[in-house]
Parts: C-alpha cells; sequence; structure tokens
C-alpha cells in the first residue's frame, strides 16, 4: 500500500493525540524547526480527553522524585510562557496545602527535596493554617506543607492555547483516528500507511488497547484506564486566596479552590470504576463518587458536607503499575514513540515530557535519563511512588 502523506505533506514528524503531552511534544518540535502534524480524533482539550477537566494541581512535590520535581520547574516556566503569549491566565497560584493526617513520610521526603532545590515551601501547625485558612478543619491534622509558589492549570484551556500556538508557528492540525502497523508507524483509518520521519503516540487512556503487546494488561509498563470522578460544590469562602489548593493523602481526597464559578473542586482517590475508551464517556459522577467525595472533603473543609453539588465529571485516569510514565520508542521501530501512563500526575508536566520527546523522535540532542524507570521493556522501579497518593495500590 502506498504511504499517504498528511494534511500539510509528509512531515518530520507526526504527533498522534492532541491532549497536553500531545499538544505540547508537536509545539516544541515546531520550535526545534521541524515540520509537524498533530493528528487528534477530536479536538485538541476536548472535554473527555484525561487533559480535558476545568483545572489541574501544579506541584513540585513529588516525594524523594528529583527528577519530576526538576521538571516541574521547568513545565511551570513554560507554562507562564504560553498564558503571556496568548494573553490568558494558564496558571493560579493559589497555593498547595499538603494535609499530613497520616504518617507524612512522603511529605518529609517531599519538603526535604524542596528546600534542597531551593523551591519555597513552609512547614505549619495545624492551629496555624486554621488561623490562616478559616474554612480548613484541624480534625486529624498534624501539620501542613505548604507550597505558596504552586496551585492550579487552567487544564482544557491550556491544551487550547499550546494548540493555538502550535498552528501559529506553521504546525499543521489534522482532525482523524490513526491506529498502527506492527512496527507502530501511523495507519488512518482507511488502513493506508501515514507517511512521516517519526510518530509519536500520545493517545492518553487509548494507548494500551492501540499497543496491548507492549503497555496492555500482564506487560511490565501496563497502563491501566480506570474511572476517576471529580466534583464541583458551590461552597461560600471557598475562593481562590480563601483557601489553596489542598491535598490530604491520609484522607484520600484533594481539592482546588472555587475560581471562574466553575465551583471549589473536590476529587477522591477513589476509582469509580474501569471503562472501554471506546465506548461512549459518561459525562457526570457516580452517585457513590459525589458521596465519598463530600465525605471525605468534609473532614478537612465542613462547608462541603451539605454545599449544594454545582457539577460533576467523569473523568479519564491511566495508570501504570509502578506511577511512573511510559516514555519510550517502539521495540521494533525507533523512530516511533509511546507516551503515556500520566498516573494521575501528567498534565503539569506536558512541556517537559513534551520537550523529551520531541528531541527524542527528532534525534535532536536527546534528553538523557538517568534511570530506566520510563521504559516499556526491562522497566525499573523508579523512585518512591510520584503520585502522593497512598501506595498500597502498586
Ligand atoms: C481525576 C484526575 C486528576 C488528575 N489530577 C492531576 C493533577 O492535579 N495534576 C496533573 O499534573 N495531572 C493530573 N492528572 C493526570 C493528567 O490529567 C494526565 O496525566 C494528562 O492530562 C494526560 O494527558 P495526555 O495528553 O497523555 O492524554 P489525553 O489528555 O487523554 O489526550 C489524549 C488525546 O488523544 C486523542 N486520541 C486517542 N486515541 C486517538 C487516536 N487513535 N487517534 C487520534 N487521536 C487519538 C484523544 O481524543 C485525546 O484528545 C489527573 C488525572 C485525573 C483523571
Amino acid at each position: 500500500m502506498a504511504a499517504r502523506g498528511v494534511v500539510g505533506g509528509s512531515p518530520d514528524l507526526l504527533v498522534v493525540g492532541g491532549g497536553s503531552w500531545g499538544t505540547w511534544t508537536a509545539l516544541l518540535a515546531k520550535k526545534l524547526g521541524a515540520s509537524v502534524t498533530l493528528m487528534e480524533a477530536l479536538v485538541p482539550g476536548h472535554r473527555d480527553a484525561t487533559s480535558g477537566d476545568h483545572s489541574r494541581i501544579f506541584r513540585h512535590a513529588h516525594g524523594e522524585d528529583e527528577l519530576l520535581l526538576g521538571w516541574a520547574r521547568k513545565s511551570l516556566a513554560a507554562w507562564k510562557a504560553l498564558g503571556t503569549m496568548s494573553g490568558e491566565e494558564l496558571f493560579v497560584e493559589s497555593g498547595v496545602a499538603w494535609c499530613v493526617s497520616d504518617l507524612g513520610l512522603w511529605e518529609a521526603e517531599s519538603e526535604r527535596r524542596l528546600r534542597a532545590a531551593g523551591v519555597p515551601c513552609e512547614r505549619i501547625t495545624a492551629d496555624e493554617a486554621v488561623k490562616r485558612w478559616p474554612a480548613m478543619s484541624p480534625a486529624a491534622l498534624a501539620s501542613v506543607l505548604y507550597e505558596p509558589t504552586a496551585g492550579f492549570l487552567r487544564a482544557a484551556n491550556g491544551v487550547r492555547a499550546a494548540a493555538r500556538a502550535f498552528t501559529k508557528a506553521g504546525g499543521v492540525i489534522t482532525q482523524g483516528r490513526a491506529h498502527p502497523a506492527a512496527d507502530g508507524s501511523a495507519l488512518d483509518a482507511s488502513g493506508a500507511p501515514i507517511s512521516a520521519g517519526a510518530v509519536v503516540w500520545a493517545t492518553g487512556s487509548s494507548l494500551p488497547g492501540l499497543f496491548p503487546e507492549l503497555v496492555g494488561a500482564d506487560t511490565p509498563a501496563e497502563i491501566t484506564p480506570v474511572r476517576r470522578d471529580v466534583t464541583y460544590f458551590a461552597a461560600k469562602g471557598m475562593q481562590v486566596g480563601d483557601i489553596p489548593t489542598w491535598i490530604d493523602a491520609g484522607v484520600g481526597v484533594w481539592g482546588i479552590p472555587d475560581e471562574s464559578g466553575h465551583g471549589a473542586k473536590v476529587g477522591p482517590d477513589f476509582d469509580a470504576g474501569s471503562f472501554d475508551p471506546n465506548a461512549p464517556w459518561p459525562q457526570e459522577a457516580t452517585e457513590e463518587s459525589i458521596q465519598v467525595s463530600r465525605q471525605r472533603a468534609g473532614i478537612r473543609f465542613p462547608a462541603l458536607l451539605d454545599a449544594p453539588l454545582k457539577e460533576s465529571r467523569a473523568c479519564q485516569h491511566e495508570r501504570t503499575l509502578t506511577w511512573h510514565y511510559v516514555l519510550d520508542h517502539h521495540p521494533a521501530n525507533p523512530k516511533v514513540w509511546l507516551a503515556g501512563g500520566g498516573s494521575g500526575h501528567g498534565y503539569k508536566q506536558a512541556p517537559a515530557v513534551g520537550e523529551a520527546l520531541a528531541r527524542a523522535a527528532l534525534d535532536r540532542s536527546p534528553v538523557a535519563l538517568a534511570d530506566r524507570r520510563f521504559k516499556i521493556l526491562e522497566r525499573e522501579q523508579g523512585p518512591g511512588n510520584p503520585a502522593g497518593e497512598p501506595t498500597e495500590e502498586i
């Protein structure tokens, strides 16, 4: 079968998937001077993609994981620059409070790394925290590790802004659903090969279905798509400025202050079921998720116990066994790269991940990685869980 070009000819790089990772990869490859086409099944930043929610937390803390701390710093600068360029606020510096209600070992590891790296952080007592944020309850609160320069990113808007910057720089976005040939090169919906110098697959929860032998069930780099629901409540005194973005791993819940009228966001660390990424996607949280959100968040912010629900969403969540990403080339083809398994902490890192992928796929000063945590085969465990969630599930 003859190789078919995509709109814009046969580019140096074809990126499949217009979520945060794919869009930033395409943008940064374009900035490296390559011709790039981004192929997205729907539109970049659509609601059902993992990157398509209103907001995602930006934090520097990653436990003992110094690589991801460095990537977070680099990524924040890139998000801010994109916001300036696009004339919209993509990052909101609300601060992030790590509420310690268990042993706090993960937060202690994080604090050590933050201080060594010179990232601003404070350790405050429960009494001080409640004085600072009166909506917060001191119930079972040992202390708070506070990151004043962290906050949250406007998630779907951030992807759209990166996509606009990409087209402005001369990149081409085409709508279509690709699938892989045996060596990982791309085929279009009719099965015809799509010609490109290199391919990056950044298809979120669809990646294990497209490459079951590499990242599907029972492989070392297994990516499991699960469903995680988020809820938005209309609660007084929980705007940006009243409370910080907060994470309470001991209780198993996190939240983002109300902004832009969406409501105070709550996300329980709770799988609301498995799913088929190709089946129609539910638009709202389950009743059980709403109840779990309320009960857990109400321990830390009692106003949420009876606050009216404004909105809820079912989110696609794709995680690996180690909670470390998959960023590696196809074993049969060094010009084909797979990127996925964001594991609940991948959105913010899109600029650093995108740069690593763009350089690797184009073979332009590839970013050297010290360990094999992101590999498909002979994958190493890597540093402890970078997500900050309890580790029983590993
Ligand atoms: C509830 C929840 C909370 C989270 N919280 C945070 C957080 O606070 N901070 C953080 O940094 N991260 C967080 N994450 C993780 C983060 O959202 C993801 O790691 C990140 O958004 C994944 O982006 P992606 O580009 O890999 O995938 P996606 O955003 O899912 O993008 C994949 C794209 O590929 C397209 N696609 C799929 N198949 C094909 C195909 N065959 N052909 C063409 N296109 C295709 C899809 O339409 C989609 O647009 C959270 C995730 C969840 C679910």
